[in-house]
C-alpha cells in the first residue's frame, strides 16, 4: 500500500539550562607532560612522561592501571586471537587466502615480524620519586603504588618508556594504505579511568575507549621535513612554520635535523597526532573563532575534494554548535590517516581517497564525535550506542541540511539496518560490552543503527522540539563528564515531563521489538470502530493517521499509560484527537472515528515512520 509519511520538522528550540551535577558523581583528573623523540627510519620512539594524577574518588588507591594499546599489535595478543576466532573479522585486519565464497582469513597481526609489531615498554616508573612495582599484562599495565593515594591527594607518576609503531592494521600505525607515514593514536602509556563505576582497565581487543580528563603538554621531536597535526594548540608555530606560524611572521627554525613540536591541550581525555612529509596544510578561520586545520597528502587525485571539504566542515561545526552546544576548544583538525575514520580530541584521522560525498560524510560523523565522546564522554566499551548512535543521529541530520539532501526521514538507513539486525536472530542487548558481541555485524548495527534509532524514535515519543531541547540540556549538564544511559534518560524526562524508564529499559537492555497493527476496522452506522493491536513486547504510544476520500486528514493519538504524559501535536496543521491512554498489558485497544467507514480511504499507524515497528505490513489499511 501507498505510504503516507509526514515529515516532522526538527525544531531548533532555544533553551535555558541549569547545570545539575549528579549526586555521588566523581571522576579522576590527570595532567600529562610528555617529551617524545621519534626515529622515522625505525619507527621507534622514546618518551618521558610525567603525570600529576589526582584522586577525586572517595577511596584510598593502592593500585593504578595504564593502557599500553600498541601491545595489541603482536602475534598472539587478544586482538590477534579474537581476529582469528570471530566469524566475521574486520576486513582491514585480515588477508583472505581463500575465495570470496569460501574465505580463509589470515590475521595481519599474526604475521607481523619483530620489527613490524607495536609495543610500549615501560623502562622505569616512580611515584613521587619512589620506585613502584609494575607488571604488563597484554595491553594493560598494573601498577602497585609505593604509597597508597588518599582521597583528594595528587601524586607525580614519572615514567620512561620506549615504543615501536606497528604497521598500520587498525586505527593507528605506520605507512597506511594511502601512504601516510605516522598515524599516532593510542600511542602513549595512558592512565585508565577510575570513576563512579570503578576501574575501566579494559584490554584493547577491538573496540573503543574511555579516558581520564586532564591537560596535555606534549613535545614531539621528529625529522624536520615531517608535518604534524593533532590534538591541542601548537605553542611554537613561529619556529615550526608549515602554515602554523602567525600570518606574516618569518619562520625561524632552530638548527639541527629535527624540530620539536610543542602542543598543549586543556580539558581533554586523549591525545593523538599524525605526521607525514608530504602533507598539505590548509587552515580556515570560522565565525565562532575556531580554527579548522586540514592535513592531507599532496595527491592530485584528492586535492580538489579536500579543498571543497573545507567550507562544508565549517558549516558542520556551525550546525553542531547550534544543535548541541558550543565547541569549547580553539581548533579542530581533519587529518588524512588511519584506516577509515576515528575520532580523537580536537581532531580526526580519516582516509582521504574518497568521493566527495563520502569525504563529507566521514568528516560529519567524526566531527560530531567531538561532542558525543570528547565532550560527553560516555564509556564506549560499556555504552557504544550512546557514542556511535548519537553521533550518527546528529551527523545524518547535519548532512541532510548541509549537503541539501532534504530527505523527509534522514535516519532511514539506520532504521533499515536495525530491522535487519532485529530479524537476524543475532541481536544482543545494547548493554553488551562492545568487545563481547558474538559478531562484528551485531555490534555495528546495535551501536550505530539501533543507537541512532534510539534518538530518532525518541523524537516520535516525546516530540521533535523536546528531543532537540534534550540534546542541549544533556550538553549543559554533562559536558566534560562521563554520562550514562540513565543520565540521558533523566534529562529527557526532565525536559519532556514524561516517564521514560520503559523506553530505556526495553530498547537498550532487551531485544524486545515493537509491532503495532490495525487489527480491524468496522463501520457502525455514522461511526467507524478501529481496533489496534500490540503484537510486539515493547510498549509505545501510538499515532494514527486517517486519510479520507475527500483527501482531508485527521490524526488520533493513543498515549502510553506508563509514560504519564501527552506529547505536543506533531502535525499542528492537522486536527488531532487525544484518546484515552493505552495501558501496555492490554493487547488490543479500540477507538471510534466519528465518520462512516465509506468516507475513509486509509488508516495508518505512525505516519512519521519514526517508530521502529518491525512489521510494517500490518500498520495500514486502505479502503476502496
Ligand atoms: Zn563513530
Amino acid at each position: 500500500m501507498k505510504k503516507f509519511i509526514i515529515a516532522c520538522s526538527v525544531l531548533l528550540a532555544g533553551f535555558a539550562a541549569n547545570a545539575q551535577a549528579t549526586a555521588g558523581y566523581w571522576q579522576q583528573h590527570v595532567d600529562y607532560r610528555m617529551n617524545v623523540d621519534m626515529d622515522v627510519k625505525t619507527f621507534r620512539y622514546t618518551g618521558k612522561q610525567e603525570l600529576i594524577y589526582t584522586n577525586n574518588s572517595p577511596d584510598v588507591l593502592d593500585k593504578v592501571f595504564y593502557h599500553l594499546y600498541f601491545n595489541a599489535f603482536q602475534p598472539g595478543s587478544e586482538m590477534d586471537v579474537r581476529l582469528k576466532t570471530i566469524a566475521d573479522p574486520d576486513k582491514r585486519m585480515v588477508i583472505n587466502k581463500g575465495t570470496k565464497e569460501e574465505p580463509e582469513y589470515e590475521s595481519r597481526i599474526g604475521v607481523l615480524k619483530p620489527d613490524e609489531v607495536g609495543y610500549i615498554k615501560v623502562q622505569s616508573l616512580t611515584q613521587d620519586g619512589q620506585p613502584v612495582t609494575y607488571e604488563t599484562k597484554g595491553t594493560i599495565l598494573e601498577v602497585k603504588l609505593a604509597s597508597p593515594l588518599k582521597p583528594g591527594v595528587s601524586a607525580k607518576l614519572a615514567m620512561d618508556f620506549e615504543g615501536q609503531v606497528p604497521l598500520q592494521i587498525r586505527r593507528s600505525g605506520r605507512n597506511s594504505s594511502e601512504g601516510v607515514a605516522l598515524s599516532m593514536t593510542q600511542w602513549y602509556p595512558k592512565m585508565a579511568e577510575y570513576d563512579f563505576e570503578g576501574w575501566h582497565a579494559d584490554p584493547y581487543i577491538g573496540r573503543e575507549f574511555h579516558g581520564v580528563w586532564g591537560n596535555f603538554d606534549v613535545q614531539i621531536s621528529i625529522d624536520k621535513e615531517y608535518i604534524l597535526g593533532g590534538t591541542g594548540n601548537l605553542q611554537n608555530g613561529d619556529e615550526i612554520g608549515y602554515g602554523y606560524e602567525k600570518k606574516g611572521t618569518k619562520v625561524k627554525r632552530p638548527k639541527g635535523k629535527k624540530l620539536t613540536w610543542h602542543f598543549h591541550a586543556e580539558k581533554v581525555h586523549d591525545f593523538a597526532w599524525a605526521a607525514d612529509p608530504e602533507y598539505i596544510h590548509d587552515t580556515l578561520e570560522t565565525p565562532s573563532g575556531v580554527t579548522l586545520h586540514f592535513l592531507y597528502k599532496d595527491n592530485p587525485e584528492i586535492v580538489e575534494n579536500w579543498k571543497k571539504l573545507q567550507p562544508r566542515t565549517a558549516a558542520l561545526l556551525d550546525f553542531y554548535n547550534k544543535n548541541i552546544g558550543p565547541y569549547p576548544w580553539k581548533q579542530y583538525s581533519v587529518i588524512q590517516g588511519g584506516d577509515g575514520g576515528m575520532e580523537y580530541a580536537m581532531c580526526t584521522l580519516i582516509t582521504g581517497e574518497r568521493s566527495f560525498g563520502s569525504l563529507v560524510g566521514v568528516t560529519a560523523h567524526e566531527m560530531a564525535h567531538a561532542w558525543f565522546q570528547h565532550l560527553l564522554a560516555t564509556n564506549e566499551s560499556k555504552h557504544p550506542w550512546m557514542d556511535e548512535g548519537f553521533t550518527s543521529f546528529i551527523s545524518d541530520l547535519a548532512e541532510n541540511e548541509i549537503m541539501e539532501r532534504n530527505k523527509p526521514n534522514p535516519f532511514e538507513n539506520a532504521y533499515r539496518s536495525y530491522f535487519m539486525l532485529a530479524m537476524s536472530g543475532k541481536e544482543q542487548p545494547q548493554t553488551t560490552h562492545a568487545d563481547r558481541y558474538a559478531e562484528n555485524m551485531a555490534y555495528s548495527f546495535s551501536a550505530y543503527s539501533k543507537g541512532e534509532v534510539f534518538l530518532a524514535q525518541l523524537g516520535y515519543v516525546i516530540g521533535q522540539d523536546k528531543l532537540m531541547e534534550t540534546l542541549h540540556r544533556y550538553y549543559e549538564d554533562f559536558k566534560f563528564k562521563h554520562p550514562t544511559p540513565n543520565d540521558f534518560k533523566r534529562v529527557a524526562e526532565k525536559v519532556s515531563g514524561f516517564q521514560l524508564d520503559w523506553y530505556l529499559t526495553d530498547w537498550t537492555m532487551t531485544t524486545n521489538t515493537i509491532d503495532y497493527a490495525i487489527k480491524e476496522v468496522t463501520g457502525e452506522g455514522e461511526d467507524t470502530k478501529v481496533t489496534l493491536e500490540r503484537i510486539g513486547l515493547m510498549p509505545m504510544p501510538v499515532d494514527v493517521l486517517v486519510v479520507y476520500k475527500d483527501d482531508s486528514y485527521e490524526t488520533f493519538y493513543a498515549p502510553l499509560r506508563m509514560m504519564h504524559g501527552i506529547k505536543d501535536n506533531p502535525y499542528p496543521n492537522l486536527e488531532r484527537t487525544v484518546l484515552p491512554d493505552w495501558a501496555w498489558a492490554y493487547p488490543t485497544y479500540e477507538f471510534t472515528i466519528n465518520r462512516p467507514k465509506s468516507d475513509i480511504k486509509a488508516i495508518v499507524v505512525d505516519p512519521s515512520d519514526l517508530m521502529a515497528d518491525v512489521d510494517k505490513s500490518n500498520n495500514g489499511m486502505t479502503f476502496e
